[in-house]
């Protein structure tokens, strides 16, 4: 089969790869999206995974796609049968650590193991335990079942962070997970919900939803903020991962509220602890996301009240074989590409915006 195949540090091509037989316990999907992440250039530059020209990987952990294939001789539990639309993660938790035995699968010790790591998504196929799939209806957007995996991150962070009726949160930064924080949250009952941005794209796309989005180059948010709120918002998500976002994070929350640190910051970030003690300032971080998060992203999708919002996440499909032009629109600093899929068999890209 093809995909587009990691061997070293920023080696990254799209060629022939072995295709994946599908072990006792795992079914085989034949790709019809695949999502290209925020963090993916990054992981590929610096070979995260660990593949070398005698073993090379499919990265890409993002995917929708139909189950061609079921080895399933113990009868393990499983949603899903040969024909069904599916997602699901592609964190392989180790299930034995006391991590995983309290639920807390995005913290597993041993997840980035290479011994359950499966295949990539940037392939026309890939293998999964049966568990970790999730049934997507056929009457669903193809389109907006393909971002579960990250609307499962945003679940997991809204749900973790307690935002919910009358709250107010200022969102450093618009892109996917950003956009899906303020969906969800609006969606929980928050009151208002401010983002700060520098992509005016971004910005012009977020105000088209509703939301009162400023430029933090060009306007005074903690001005803004100070004006309009008695002393501050409940709480901040920083999904920017900069310096002045995390500067702002901590000027704008209000005395007792909470920080939620979304974005991987650099580890060279700095943090003014005194304003932290100073007004009691909760910080709760948040990695990745659990299993049943991931349950609930597909529900929210099934159920549809949202994705009419969702689909304005994804900017463009192209081709498999485009993969590594993708990945580089996905760094344009403009901010025109937020989610962009790529699709094994597209012969050009598809701009959906
Ligand atoms: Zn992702
Ligand atoms: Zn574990």
């Amino acid at each position: 089969m093809k995909g587009y195949v990691v061997t070293g540090p920023a080696q990254g091509s799209y060629t022939d790869i072995e295709k994946p037989v599908p072990k006792a316990g795992q079914a085989l999907i034949r790709v019809i999206y695949a999502g290209i992440c925020g963090g993916d250039p990054g992981l590929i530059a610096r070979n995260a995974y660990g593949a070398s020209p005698e073993q090379p990987r499919a990265y890409g952990h993002e995917y929708y796609g139909e189950v061609v294939e079921i080895n399933n001789p113990d009868n393990l539990p499983c949603r899903v049968k040969v024909g069904d639309l599916v997602v699901g993660p592609q964190n392989a938790p180790c299930g034995v650590c006391d991590q995983c035995m309290e639920g807390r699968f995005s913290i597993c010790s041993a997840q980035y193991g290479a011994i359950r790591r499966p295949g990539g998504t940037f392939a026309e196929f890939l293998e999964r335990d049966v568990d970790k799939l999730f049934p997507i209806d056929p009457d669903v957007d193809p389109i907006v079942a393909s971002i579960a995996e990250p609307l499962a991150i945003g679940v997991f962070d809204v749900r973790n962070s307690g935002i919910g009726l009358g709250d107010t949160a200022l969102i450093i930064g618009a892109g996917a997970i950003g956009m899906l924080i303020g969906i969800l949250a609006r969606h929980n009952g928050a009151s208002r919900i401010i983002y700060t941005e520098i992509s005016e794209n971004r910005i012009e796309q977020m105000r088209a939803m509703g939301f009162e989005v400023y430029n933090s180059l060009k306007e005074d948010v903690r001005k803004i903020v100070a004006d309009t709120t008695d002393g501050g918002v409940d709480m901040v998500f920083e999904v920017s991962g900069s310096q002045p976002g995390w500067d702002l994070a901590f000027d704008v929350v209000r005395p007792k509220g909470r920080v939620v640190p979304v974005a991987l910051p650099n580890p060279n970030r700095s943090v003014d602890f005194g304003k932290l003690v100073k007004k009691e300032v909760d910080m709760l971080c948040v990695n990745m996301h659990h299993l049943n998060d991931f349950a609930e992203a597909a529900n929210l999708i099934n159920r549809g009240d949202l994705n009419d919002e969702l689909r304005q996440i994804v900017t463009s499909v192209w081709p498999l074989e485009q993969t590594q032009e993708a990945l580089d629109a996905s760094l344009d600093k403009n901010g025109k590409e937020i989610k962009i899929l790529l699709r094994p068999g597209l012969k050009e890209r598809v701009p959906l915006v």
